[in-house]
C-alpha cells in the first residue's frame, strides 16, 4: 500500500510524528493508501521553508514565475491519465468526468494565471500639475491554501496557481478525504523546476493541520473553499490577526424555470446541474423552482430522465453517477432524505442506496433522489445537502420565485430559464448571489469573479480578483516642483 508524503522545501517527506490515516477509495470502501497525518511541527517546517523561498521566488520576473508554472500545467497534461484515475478513486466520481473536467480544468489553472501574470497592469492616479501617483501589487509573502474533496485537484490549483503567480509562497493543505492529487501534483512541481519551499504540501486532518496553517502568525493571508461552519472557525482565528481572507463555502442553489423557458435545454441542464459529480458541486441546483403552469409537465419529464441516471463503478464508461466521496457523507445524505419524509415530502425518485456487484458492493452508491411537496423554510430546503438529491416546488410570479430562491442563508450560484430577454435581467439583477446563469449552468470564464453572498462566503476568486486578492497595493505619491 501506497504512504503519500508531504511536500517540504522540494523534497517529499514523512510526518514527523511518524503516523498516518487510512485512505479509503469510495467505490469498494476499502483502504488503499495512507497519508501522513501531520500537525504543528510538519506545518512549521513548511512555513520555514516558504519563508526561506520567498525572497528568491518574489524577486523573480513575472516571466520567470510564468515559465515554471506553465512547466507545472504541461506536466499535468502530460500524466492527465494517471491524474484523472487518481482522482476517481480517491473521490469515488466517474473517470470520465475527473478525465474531461476536474484534470484538464487544473491544467488550465496553471496556464490561465501564468499568463495573466504577463498581461497585469497597475493604477496611475493623475493629479494635474500637483502630480501623481501610481500603485504597485506586492506579494503578500507566506499564504495558506486549504480545499475540499469535491472538486480536489482543480480547487486546490484554483488557489495556488494565482498565489505562486503573484509571487507568493504556498503552505497548502488538500482535503484529508481526496490527498492523492495533491500528492502527485508535488511530484510534478520538481519535474517543472519549482524552487525548493516555493509550495509546500502538508497532508492531514483540518482541525490540526488545516487549523495549524491558519493560527501561524507567519502566513499572511488563507484562501479556504469548504464548509461554511469551518469558514465560520478560519475566520475568526484569521481575524485574530489581522490576516486577509478569501472564503468560498456552501450553497443552496436555486434553479428557476419559468413557462418561456426552452423546455428542452431547461430539463437536460437541469439533470446535470443537479446530479453532476453525485450532486457534490458548490454550484449545484438542490432547489428546483417550475412555474406552476409548467410544473407537472416539468416534473414528470425530470424525473423520467433521473430515472434513467447510470449509478455505478466510477471507472465504467457507462456509469454517469458514481459513489458519494465517503460512509459518513453518504449517512449525512440519508439523514436529509429521511428528514425530509418526516418534513411531509414525497420521494418522486431514489431515496435509497445502490449496490453495484462483486468488489463495488460495498462502495458508496446513492440513487438520484427528486423530492416534492415540501415547505420552502423546512431544513431540507434551507440546509447544504451536498448529495444527488433535489427537491421541486411550483411557483407563480416572478417575485414568488425570486423571493424563494433568495430565502435561504446561502447566495452563491443560481440558474434563471426563459426566453424573455427583460425578465432573465431583471430576475438576474434581484437575485441576492454571487453568479447568476441564464440558459446554461456551470459555464466557467476563468475572468470572471467567483464567490458567494451571505454565507456562501466572502471575496472573489478567479483572473485579477484572485491576483488582488494575493497581492497588496502600496501606493506612492510623486509630487511635482510647483512654481
Ligand atoms: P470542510 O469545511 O469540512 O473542509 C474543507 C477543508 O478545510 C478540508 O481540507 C478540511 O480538512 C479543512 N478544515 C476542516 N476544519 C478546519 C479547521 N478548523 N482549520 C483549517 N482547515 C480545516 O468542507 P468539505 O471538505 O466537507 O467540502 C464540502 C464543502 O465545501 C461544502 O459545504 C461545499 O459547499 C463547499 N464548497 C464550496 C465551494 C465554493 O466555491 N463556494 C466549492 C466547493 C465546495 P479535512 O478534510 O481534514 O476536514
Amino acid at each position: 500500500m501506497k504512504d503519500i508524503s508531504n511536500y517540504i522545501g522540494g523534497t517529499l517527506v514523512a510526518p514527523v510524528n511518524g503516523q498516518y490515516i487510512d485512505n479509503i477509495t469510495p467505490a469498494t470502501g476499502k483502504v488503499y493508501s495512507r497519508i501522513p497525518d501531520s500537525g504543528e511541527a510538519d506545518v512549521a517546517q513548511a512555513i520555514a521553508a516558504a519563508e526561506a523561498a520567498f525572497p528568491i521566488w518574489s524577486a523573480m520576473s513575472a516571466k520567470e514565475r510564468s515559465n515554471i508554472l506553465l512547466r507545472i500545467s504541461e506536466g499535468i497534461a502530460k500524466r492527465m491519465d494517471e491524474l484523472a484515475q487518481a482522482e476517481s478513486v480517491d473521490n469515488g466520481k466517474p473517470l470520465k468526468l475527473a478525465m474531461t473536467v476536474d484534470i484538464p480544468r487544473a491544467r488550465d489553472n496553471f496556464a490561465f494565471f501564468a499568463t495573466a501574470i504577463l498581461h497585469d497592469e497597475n493604477a496611475m492616479h493623475d493629479m494635474g500639475k500637483s502630480g501623481f501617483n501610481y500603485t504597485k501589487r506586492k506579494p503578500l509573502g507566506v499564504v495558506g491554501c486549504i480545499s475540499p474533496w469535491n472538486l480536489p485537484l482543480y480547487l486546490f490549483s484554483w488557489k495556488i496557481a494565482p498565489a505562486l503567480a503573484a509571487g507568493n509562497c504556498v503552505v497548502a493543505k488538500p482535503s484529508e478525504v481526496t490527498p492523492y492529487t495533491a500528492f502527485l501534483l508535488s511530484e510534478i512541481c520538481i519535474e517543472a523546476g519549482l524552487p525548493d519551499g516555493v509550495l509546500n504540501i502538508v497532508h492531514g486532518y483540518g482541525h490540526t493541520a488545516g487549523q495549524a496553517i491558519v493560527a501561524h502568525p507567519a502566513t499572511k493571508a488563507i484562501s479556504f473553499t469548504g464548509g461554511t461552519a469551518t469558514g465560520k472557525t478560519i475566520a475568526g482565528i484569521a481575524a485574530q490577526q489581522f490576516k486577509k481572507t478569501s472564503l468560498e463555502l456552501g450553497g443552496k442553489n436555486a434553479n428557476i424555470i419559468f413557462a418561456d423557458a426552452n423546455f428542452d435545454d431547461a430539463l437536460r441542464t437541469s439533470v446535470k446541474s443537479s446530479f453532476a459529480n453525485q450532486g457534490q458541486i458548490c454550484l449545484c441546483g438542490s432547489r428546483i423552482l417550475v412555474h406552476k403552469s409548467i410544473y407537472e409537465k416539468f416534473r414528470d419529464a425530470f424525473v423520467e430522465k433521473v430515472k434513467q441516471l447510470r449509478v455505478g463503478p466510477p471507472n465504467l464508461d457507462s456509469t454517469q453517477v458514481g459513489a458519494v466521496v465517503s460512509e459518513a457523507h453518504r449517512d449525512k445524505i440519508e439523514s436529509y432524505i429521511a428528514l425530509a419524509k418526516e418534513e411531509g415530502g414525497t420521494v418522486l425518485c431514489g431515496g435509497h442506496r445502490v449496490t453495484p456487484e462483486g468488489e463495488y458492493a460495498n462502495g458508496y452508491y446513492l440513487a438520484p433522489t427528486v423530492i416534492e411537496g415540501l415547505p420552502a423554510q423546512c431544513r431540507t430546503n434551507q440546509e447544504e445537502i451536498f448529495g444527488p438529491v433535489v427537491t421541486i416546488m411550483p411557483f407563480e410570479t416572478d417575485e414568488e420565485a425570486i423571493a424563494l430562491a433568495n430565502g435561504t442563508e446561502y447566495g452563491l450560484a443560481f440558474s434563471v430559464w426563459t426566453q424573455n430577454l427583460n425578465r432573465a435581467h431583471l430576475v438576474a439583477d434581484a437575485l441576492d448571489v454571487g453568479i447568476v446563469w441564464i440558459n446554461c449552468w456551470l459555464v466557467r470564464d476563468l475572468r470572471t469573479p467567483f464567490g458567494g453572498t451571505k454565507a456562501s462566503g466572502m471575496g472573489r476568486e478567479g483572473g485579477f480578483y484572485a491576483l488582488d486578492f494575493f497581492t497588496e497595493p502600496k501606493n506612492i505619491c510623486i509630487a511635482l516642483p510647483q512654481q
